[in-house]
């Protein structure tokens, strides 16, 4: 009894002192009550089998347990909290049931294989870490946000506590270029996204994604996720596409409408479109664009193309030094972040 009424505490409920220590009293048999009611169970006041299995399935929070596929499928508010987290981050988990089936075991090793987690199934410390890091869902009040800022701006150089969105091109129905073996533009720019948005996070900055691995919002959208972030810069990643297979090398985009150019753009341009020649890529040069995701966001905004997906070697390069290609960019924004123009 003493252990029904910590549950119970511990999920929120309020039970009178007098009561604590095993007494069944008026409180107690309230919170039961509220409790039946809010787990959909029938509200009798009474701890049967089944209000005691809800009850125990309440008390999991997110960690305490490895989660896994098994029979009988795991249940419980931690199972809940993973799906609606994976659920945010365009894994598609289903409906929040709280419930470890099918459904939610093939949303999570979809997410390990985009993240470069262990693909095993489990949510253990390193899925953990993975879910963590990328917060590509963040709702700050406005009020927490202006204060950010104005702490930004004491920030010392550097990458640590800049918000750094990342735009994977295409992605849901529209899956950019392909190559000859059916490998995806979305599909690539997203694992580069992703993995340059853990380097970024080793870094102590804020990477945002703007899709999922498999959504694919309107540029619009995309944009306005960005500003509502209030992201520092936003890099949209793409590849480039050509009817000849040879044509090949890296490109880099910032914005410029007539004669007005994103000055900070430009100047992140050059510095990706450097890194990105070092790395071992032909220089397409930096060019001044109206896209609309350099349009529509209000700060520095730029576009990179590494590479073609049109040009059978090019692209298996690119495809094999992925990680270098992520590092090489992230050094680019280090590099950008700690420049001062006015000292
Ligand atoms: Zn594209």
């Amino acid at each position: 009894m003493a252990d029904l009424q910590t549950r119970l505490e511990k999920l929120g409920y309020a039970i009178d002192a007098p009561e604590h220590g095993g007494d069944f009293g008026p409180t107690t048999e309230m919170a039961i009550k509220e409790f039946q009611q809010r787990s959909g169970l029938d509200v009798d006041g009474i701890v049967g089998e089944n209000t005691w299995k809800a009850l125990v399935e309440s008390s999991w929070t997110l960690g305490d347990r490895p989660l896994r596929l098994s029979q009988p499928f795991l249940r419980g508010d931690d199972v809940r909290d993973l799906q609606s987290q994976l659920n945010a981050l365009g894994f598609t988990a289903g409906k929040h049931d709280g419930i470890f089936g099918l459904g939610t075991a093939a949303a999570l090793r979809d997410f390990q294989r985009n993240l470069a987690v262990d693909e095993d199934g489990i949510v253990g410390h390193e899925t953990l870490r993975a879910l963590e890091r990328l917060r590509m869902v963040i709702k700050p009040g406005l009020g927490a946000r202006i204060t950010e800022r104005e702490a930004r701006r004491a920030d010392p150089p550097g990458l640590a506590g800049k918000r750094i969105a990342l735009d994977p091109g295409h992605g849901g129905d529209d899956p950019g270029g392909i190559d000859a073996n059916g490998l995806t533009e979305a599909d690539w720019v997203f694992r580069l996204s992703a993995k340059l948005g853990l380097l970024l996070d080793g870094r102590r900055a804020y990477p945002m994604l703007t899709r999922g691995p498999n959504d694919g919002p309107h540029v619009s959208s995309r944009a306005q996720l960005a500003n509502r972030f209030g992201a520092d810069l936003l890099l949209s990643i793409h590849l480039n596409s050509h009817p000849t297979p040879i044509a090949a090398g890296a490109a880099t985009y910032y914005f410029q409408g007539g004669t007005v150019a994103s000055e900070p753009g430009e100047h992140l341009a050059e510095l990706i479109q450097e890194a990105l020649i070092k790395a071992g890529r032909a220089d397409c040069n930096t060019h001044g664009k109206a896209y609309p995701i350099l349009r529509e966001t209000q700060m520095p905004a730029v576009l990179v193309e590494p590479g073609f997906i049109t040009n059978p070697e090019e692209f298996a390069e690119l495809v094999e030094t992925m990680d270098d290609l992520a590092r090489s960019l992230m050094e680019a924004l280090e590099r950008y972040f700690e420049y001062e123009p006015d000292q």
